[in-house]
């Protein structure tokens, strides 16, 4: 039954689909329109992993390493020179937040954050049965050169004192907890409050589930203006004129977010970071068979079994709104696989996907009212933690909608651009 208002969800990506089910959980009668099919962003082909709590990637020391790469195709950071003003004014507002300041800022936010979403994962997943190969089982930040492990070890000091317990091992005990691993590996992290599932299937059935509560789900409705009267929302006008009526409109709309939020007269702070992944089936002749996932730190490359295939996912290429996708950044992601697992073999990739994150300015999520138009939400630049943040944000922008209130909602505000 539902006895709430109307409310449209904009965007059939893990963040709109978990607005969706918290919604429609709540008591509202909820839209979801998507422009393409569900997952069509980032949310079907990511990591998988569940797990907040880290720094920002707006650090000290960040922009002269990121200065250092940003033109080397095949290093994890890839910028394609070109001349978009947009691009290097969003580059000086993300240098401004490099301050040690500012990491303490996002800890605070962050680390309840992460808490929080663990828990939600393990109750929804519980209360809506969806197996999705969830495994609460931690993972490995694994190094294979000395920088790299002082660089761990430090991130992990940072967040041990917020109330998460990581635990920094030798090569020898890595290798003894994972003998995938070779002779390269030096040492590194284990982080034990952290998940991996496999995303396409999270989002499949939680869209069963959202079904199940209610909500109208429509794919193929392309938005193209949110309508409202008096300085409330109305409802939205799809491409094509159809007007689909509502009390209130969340955009979670990802990286795409900018355009639909210009028109209603705010400038969202966000960049496309690309990202790329390729599956590699489990076999003599392909992948280790994996205990547990790892992020291969000096590549920020994320392996995380999942099934018959290990999938290898990571780097970031800001080269504007394309799914382009560059084989020199493919083939990194196996380069990179190699200096950690020698017997990871020649085996054809049984996917290979690149998809946009929604990076945020200041690496904070954006999460709040919308400009001066009452009943307008908007729900995005959760960059590369998109679905570790997917159910909490559902809970909160619930919250927001059905006027109950969340306070932590404030700190993710779009307010906080002025
Ligand atoms: C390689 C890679 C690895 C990653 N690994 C992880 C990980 O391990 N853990 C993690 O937490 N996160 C990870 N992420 C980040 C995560 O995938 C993203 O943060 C998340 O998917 C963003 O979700 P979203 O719903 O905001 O955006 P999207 O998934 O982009 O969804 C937005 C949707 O809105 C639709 N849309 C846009 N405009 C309109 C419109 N006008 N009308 C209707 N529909 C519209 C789009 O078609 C799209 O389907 C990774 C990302 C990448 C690229």
């Amino acid at each position: 039954m539902t006895t709430g208002p109307r409310v449209i969800v904009v965007g059939g990506g893990v963040i709109g689909v978990c607005c969706a089910y918290y919604l429609a959980r709540g008591g509202a009668e909820v839209v979801l329109l998507e422009r393409s099919r569900i997952g069509a962003g980032a949310s079907s082909g990511n990591a998988g992993t569940v797990s907040a709590g880290h720094p920002p990637l707006n650090r000290p020391g960040r922009i002269r390493s990121a200065l250092a790469q940003m033109l080397d195709a095949t290093s994890p950071l890839y910028v394609r020179p070109r001349w978009d003003p947009e691009l290097w004014r969003w580059m000086y507002g993300f240098a401004r937040h490099c301050t040690a300041a500012h990491v303490t800022h996002c800890m605070r936010v962050m680390a309840p954050l992460g808490k929080d979403a663990l828990g939600l994962f393990d109750s929804l997943l519980g209360e809506e049965r969806i197996e999705c190969g969830y495994k609460a089982s931690g993972y490995f930040d694994v190094c294979a050169t000395q920088a790299g492990l002082e660089a761990a070890s430090h991130e992990a000091d940072v967040i041990s004192g917020y109330g998460y317990h990581p635990e920094v091992v030798d090569g020898d005990e890595l290798r003894r907890r994972e003998p995938a691993f070779g002779l390269a590996v030096l040492g590194g992290v284990f982080y034990p409050e952290a998940a991996t599932l496999n995303p396409s299937v999270f989002l499949e059935r939680l869209c069963v589930a959202v079904g199940k509560r209610g909500a109208e789900i429509r794919e193929g409705a392309a938005v193209e203006e949110v309508l409202h009267v008096h300085g409330r929302t109305v409802g939205v006008r799809l491409t094509g004129g159809e007007v689909v009526s509502g009390d209130a409109v969340v955009l979670a709309t990802g990286p795409f977010g900018a355009a639909l939020a210009r028109r209603v007269g705010v400038k969202l702070p966000l960049q496309p970071g690309k990202g790329y992944h390729r599956d590699i089936p489990i076999g003599p002749n392909g992948a280790p068979k994996l205990r547990v996932a790892c992020v291969l730190n000096e590549a920020s490359v994320f392996c995380t079994p999942m099934d018959t295939f290990v999938r290898f996912a990571g780097t970031m290429e800001f080269s504007g709104e394309n799914s382009d996708m560059r084989r020199d950044r493919l083939q990194q992601l196996s380069r990179a696989g190699r200096v950690c697992f020698p017997d990871l073999g020649p085996a054809r990739p049984v996917s290979e996907w690149c998809g946009l994150r929604p990076m945020s300015v200041d690496g904070l999520p954006i999460v709040g009212p919308l400009g001066d138009i009452e009943g307008l939400t908007v729900a995005t630049g959760h960059g590369m933690l998109g679905l570790t943040l997917g159910p909490v944000t559902g809970e909160i922008i619930t919250n927001h909608v059905l006027g109950r209130g969340d306070a932590r909602l404030p700190a993710l505000s779009p307010a906080r651009f002025g």
